[in-house]
Order: structure tokens, then sequence, then C-alpha cells
């Protein structure tokens, strides 16, 4: 049995883990931490009736004492930092979904996981059909090297551009066989109109009520455009993703970044 702490377990994404976690065979939620709805059960809170963890705050010691195996991280991008430390210092592999951590904060976290054998996986999108718009995106790129991105979340959502599409715009920006065709905007009227740039490729960030996560990556060519779109339309979609983490990273003797490593190894 799998033992699994959450943390952000009273958050969105980790109610949405407890519940998964909880369902399926082969793993159990051993300790559940946030720092808002202590002392409440994390299964009750999961909407799947009482499961005997309630929620603590202090990481260091649920994860010393259920002995967890792994640590399923979904809350903000500074916490999870810490949270992922902690985690490696005590020989518990992190699975993070958390997104907005800085390059640099992961590079370390990575050479950390590395020096103490520890496997961990980060994440930007656990949902297998935006692995698969990633992927197809980098084929794309190799014939039509013009592209823009198009990222819709909903507006409690703390960093802007999304995780997803960084890491979208560093895909074609790898498979690119050509230089980007630039646009020839000389005045923009009103300040990011044209959104953000990585490597000449324009990411537009939409953030309203009712949106889940979804991306639009278009390419331009003579004469024609192509649309790879992926909509997660409940935060269900990411969790095959999660489960097969938690399954995988167990493997693991270092930190991967990115589900399609585990999916396309
Ligand atoms: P949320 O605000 O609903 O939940 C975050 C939770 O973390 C809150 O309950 C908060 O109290 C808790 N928290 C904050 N600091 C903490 C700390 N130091 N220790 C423990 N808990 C702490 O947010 P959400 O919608 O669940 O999203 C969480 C993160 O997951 C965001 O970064 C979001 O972008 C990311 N996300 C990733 C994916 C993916 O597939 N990788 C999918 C959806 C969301």
């Amino acid at each position: 049995m799998v033992g699994v702490v959450v943390t952000g377990a009273a958050g969105r994404m980790g109610r949405e883990v407890v519940r998964a976690v909880s369902r399926t065979n082969g793993m159990t939620v051993v300790g559940a931490v946030d720092v808002n709805h202590v002392g409440e059960d994390a299964g009750v809170l999961a909407g799947v009736g009482p499961i005997g963890v309630v929620v603590r705050s202090d990481l260091e010691s649920v994860l010393r004492e259920t002995g967890a195996a792994v640590m399923v991280d979904f809350t903000a991008a500074k916490a999870a930092v810490q949270n992922i430390r902690t985690a490696i210092a005590c020989g518990v592999r992190p699975v993070v979904g958390t997104t907005g951590i800085p390059a640099e904060e992961l590079a370390e976290l990575s050479r950390l996981c590395r020096e103490q054998g520890v496997g961990g996986l980060v994440a930007p999108n656990f949902a297998i059909g935006a692995v698969l718009m990633m992927h197809f995106a980098g084929i794309a790129a190799r014939y039509l090297p013009a592209a823009e991105i198009i990222e819709l979340h909903h507006n409690q959502k703390l960093d802007a551009p999304s995780g997803t599409a960084l890491k979208t715009a560093e895909i074609i920006a790898a498979n690119r066989t050509n230089e980007a065709v630039e646009d020839r905007t000389e005045l923009e009227k009103l300040s990011g109109a044209r959104g953000g740039s990585l490597e000449g490729i324009r990411i537009h960030s939409v953030r309203l009520p009712g949106f889940i996560a979804h991306q639009e990556v278009i390419f331009g060519g003579l004469g024609q455009t192509l649309t790879i779109r992926h909509d997660s339309i409940s935060r269900e979609s990411f969790m095959p993703g999660v489960i097969m983490a938690i399954k995988k990273v167990l493997e693991l003797k270092e930190m991967v970044y990115g589900l399609d490593k585990l999916i396309f190894a």
C-alpha cells in the first residue's frame, strides 16, 4: 500500500487528489496538509466521507509520523518549493502539480533529488490530453514555425501565463527548424495587446469565471492555419495523470519534469 500525503489538501486540486487516491486500489491518503481547514477530516472536505485523516499544518512531522512514500503537492509556488525541500529531506518522493515555480528553483530541487537519490515528478499539466496537445504542437512546429498560444483559465489562478503555455512554447521553440515568422506590429496601442513572448512565440492569457483549464495553439502558414485545442472541463481530467505519477515516481531516482517523460518513456 503506497502512503500518500497531500499538501494543499483543502484546495480545489488537493480535494480532487484526496478523492482520487481514496478510490484507487494500492494507495491510501495517510496525511493531509494545508494552512486552511486545519483539524477537519480530509475525506469529508473532499466529499468522500470521513477517512480518519485530519488536515494539519506541520508537513515535516506528518511526513515522518506517517512514513509516507509520496507527497502530492498542489499549493502555490512559494509554498511548494518549501514543501518539496521538506519532502526530499525526509526521503519522500514529491509529485508536484503546482505551477509558477521559477526555473532556477526547479534546477536546485532537481539537484537535491539527485544528491539524495529521491525520485520526483513536476508536471505543469497532468491531463493526458494536454500532454498530447503539447506533443502534437512539437510535431507541427517542425513544419509551421509561426505559432501563437491562447490559454484560458478560471479567474482564481495566481500565475500567468500558465505553466502549460510556457512548456508548450519551449517545445515549439525546440522543434522549429526554421526561424519564427515575426509579425510587423509597430505600435501596440494598448500595452500587452500582443501578449507575452517566449522566443518569439506570443502567449495570451484569458482569466474568466467558468473556465477550468483550456489552451489553443494556433499555427499559421501560407494560406492556412492549424489549431490544436485542449479543454479540461473538470478537475477530474488531471487525476489519471496524478495516479500514474504516484505509481511511477516510486521507480525514479531523480526529478523528472513533465508527464510526457512518463507517458512516452
Ligand atoms: P487552491 O487555491 O484552490 O488550493 C491551494 C491550497 O494550498 C489552498 O487550500 C491553500 O490553503 C493551500 N496552501 C497554501 N500554502 C500552503 C502551505 N504552505 N502548506 C500547505 N498548504 C498550503 O488552488 P488550486 O486551484 O487547487 O491550484 C493549486 C496549484 O495547482 C496552482 O499552482 C495551479 O496552477 C496548479 N494546477 C496544476 C495542474 C496540473 O495539472 N499540474 C492543474 C490544476 C491546477
